[in-house]
């Protein structure tokens, strides 16, 4: 029986030295001094070994639980110390690394640029008039006179919703018809910046959505000598005051007469590159008179009011201005483009 007891004792000790986590060592407590751990049975048996025996049994009993409780502590210490040492190790702070950056936002291109075109417009009296993204048929084409069989419809592709004559706007003209309704009769000063859908292949030149900035003057006496200074000041505030510029006929059905206006290319200085094509020249907006049915549309007398209306494309004066040879990028998200803003 004693034997017995012996080897128990020596088994559970061998055990507990090699119990490796803190979570095995009370495993190990449990199987061994727990309620029913087979050392806590042992002294339930001291009832069964015969009278001789019983004391030399009981104290030994005694002995060997009073040793592995002791053993038992010691080992749980060693075990937490240890805990502690590979805690240290590992989830040590090294002082010397270098911080993490923070890296700090910035605003789009687009952004900055519409930015920029918006405070040179404020210089000039022009105030920003937000217009709607998704617009009528009525006003994206007819009321700017471009009736439903005019062929110029064939110079935008547009995107249709589901609800017919509902469509997301090609241009930010439609955007006139509504400053016009809402100052008239009184004299208007206005820019209209804002993103237009097209149903168009994309390449590095054209995407499916961009953003325009269209403006509009109207008022009594507004000639075309308005327009040519007014664009003209402006190209030389964005562009530098160096650059020259020209008008050149062109056909819009809002406007009567229409003109394009370049600047000189901003990569050779006029004496001609792949850029400008070889012409020396860069197209950077549309504008013209405004039609006298698109004034009467807006509310206003053609024979009392006249006014001057131009749009422009700011990812484009962008990309001239700083050089960027692919429209995609502006939406493709990708931050090395971005970062360079
Ligand atoms: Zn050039």
């Amino acid at each position: 029986m004693l034997e017995e007891l012996d080897e128990i004792y020596e088994h559970s000790l061998r055990d507990l030295t090699i119990t490796p986590t803190i979570s095995e060592l009370e495993k190990w407590y449990k199987r061994n001094l727990g309620r029913k751990g087979q050392v806590t049975e042992l002294t339930r048996q001291v009832g069964q070994v015969s009278q001789e025996d019983r004391p030399t049994f009981g104290r030994r009993v005694n002995e060997i639980k009073q040793n592995l409780e002791n053993a038992y502590e010691k080992r749980l210490a060693d075990l937490k110390a240890a805990e502690l040492d590979s805690l240290l190790v590992f989830d040590s702070i090294d002082v010397t690394l270098p911080g993490r950056r923070q890296l700090r936002g910035r605003l789009h291109p687009s952004t900055q640029i519409l930015r920029e075109i918006y405070r040179i417009w404020g210089d000039m009296g022009f105030q920003v008039y937000r217009s709607r993204d998704v617009e009528t048929d009525e006003f994206n084409f007819e009321l700017l006179n471009i009736p439903e069989d005019h062929p110029a419809r064939d110079m935008w592709d547009t995107f249709h919703t589901t609800t017919p004559g509902v469509i997301l706007r090609t241009h930010t003209s439609p955007g006139q018809i509504h400053a016009m309704r809402e100052y008239c009769p009184e004299p208007i000063r206005v820019i209209l910046p804002g993103m237009c859908y097209r149903y168009e292949q994309i390449t590095a030149r054209s995407e499916i959505q961009f953003n325009q900035v269209e403006g509009l003057a109207v008022g009594r006496y507004i000639t075309m000598a308005d327009l040519k200074g007014t664009l003209t000041d402006f190209a030389k505030r964005i562009f530098g005051k160096e650059r020259a510029t020209r008008f050149r006929a062109n056909y819009f059905p809002f406007t009567e007469p229409s003109a394009e206006m370049d600047v000189e290319c901003i990569l050779c200085n006029g004496s001609g590159c792949q850029v400008c094509q070889y012409t020396g020249w860069l197209e950077i907006l549309g504008c013209g008179m405004v039609h006298p049915t698109v004034l009467r549309n807006g509310g206003y007398d053609p024979d009392v009011y006249s006014g001057f209306a131009f749009g422009m494309g700011p990812e484009r004066i962008a990309m001239l201005k700083y050089g960027i040879d692919d429209i995609r990028y502006f939406w493709a998200n990708d931050l090395r483009f971005l970062e360079q803003f």
